[in-house]
């Protein structure tokens, strides 16, 4: 396969991911601001603002550096719920790709698959809590099941890029029952949940910039 993904391509995923969150970061704010603390746009976007000089400063690493590098930069800037799961997505992202200077589509795939559980050992969300889990999970599932059906790592990632849009669109009607918005009871039902939507856009970044 010559689906191989470069460290530089995943480092333009991050810095993707960051001007995404810049040019949405209102949004996200606003989507906090009705079954939150309005502040999720906010803090993901110093966090990743903070990761991107963090790379910037890092010079050549491999891939598994390189993701702990901006996994510790987000749990040391960004505060809240999302700072912590972020940055473990990372860090746990990180960790699985080690010091390989070149990933396959499929270790790429394990690689998510290890920071979707991070995010699941920190947060203890499941299917249907209304939290970031439910973006996630699917593009996860996604990305791993187009590469065993033979998709190329594109076409997986426009699959995992729909899936998490669909996912983000399915907290909407869902009762929170993890984080702050769990607070609400039955008043974050009809809400977005803004957590999903930044996982969204972290998936189009990589169906971005890795395809
Ligand atoms: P805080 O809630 O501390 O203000 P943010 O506003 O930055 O943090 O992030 C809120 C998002 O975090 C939610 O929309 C939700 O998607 C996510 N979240 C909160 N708690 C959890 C959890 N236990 N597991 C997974 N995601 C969570
Ligand atoms: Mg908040």
């Amino acid at each position: 396969m010559n689906d191989d993904v470069t460290t530089a391509a995943l480092e333009a995923w991050v810095r993707r991911f960051a001007a995404l969150v810049a040019q949405e970061r209102d949004h996200l704010t606003e989507l906090d601001a009705a079954i939150g603390d309005a502040d999720h746009g906010t803090n993901l976007d110093r966090g990743m603002t903070a990761a991107v000089a963090a790379l910037n400063e890092l010079g050549p690493a491999g891939a598994g550096p390189m993701l702990t590098k901006v996994g510790m930069t987000l749990v040391s800037t960004v505060g809240g719920a999302s700072g912590p799961l972020y940055g473990t997505l990372f860090l746990r992202m990180g960790t699985a790709l080690g010091d390989t200077p070149s990933v396959t589509a499929d270790r790429l795939g394990e690689a998510l698959r290890a920071g979707l559980d991070g995010v699941v050992a920190r947060g203890k969300a499941q299917a249907e809590d209304k939290t970031m889990y439910d973006a996630l999970a699917p593009a996860v599932d996604a990305v791993q099941r187009g590469l065993k059906d033979g998709l190329s790592l594109g076409a997986a990632l426009d699959r995992a890029r729909a899936a998490a849009e669909a996912g983000r669109d399915a907290t909407t009607p869902m009762l929170a029952r993890k984080g702050r918005a769990s607070y609400l009871g039955e008043r974050s039902v009809g809400h977005q949940d803004p957590g999903a939507t930044s996982v969204a856009l972290l998936v189009a970044a990589a169906a971005d910039t890795l395809g």
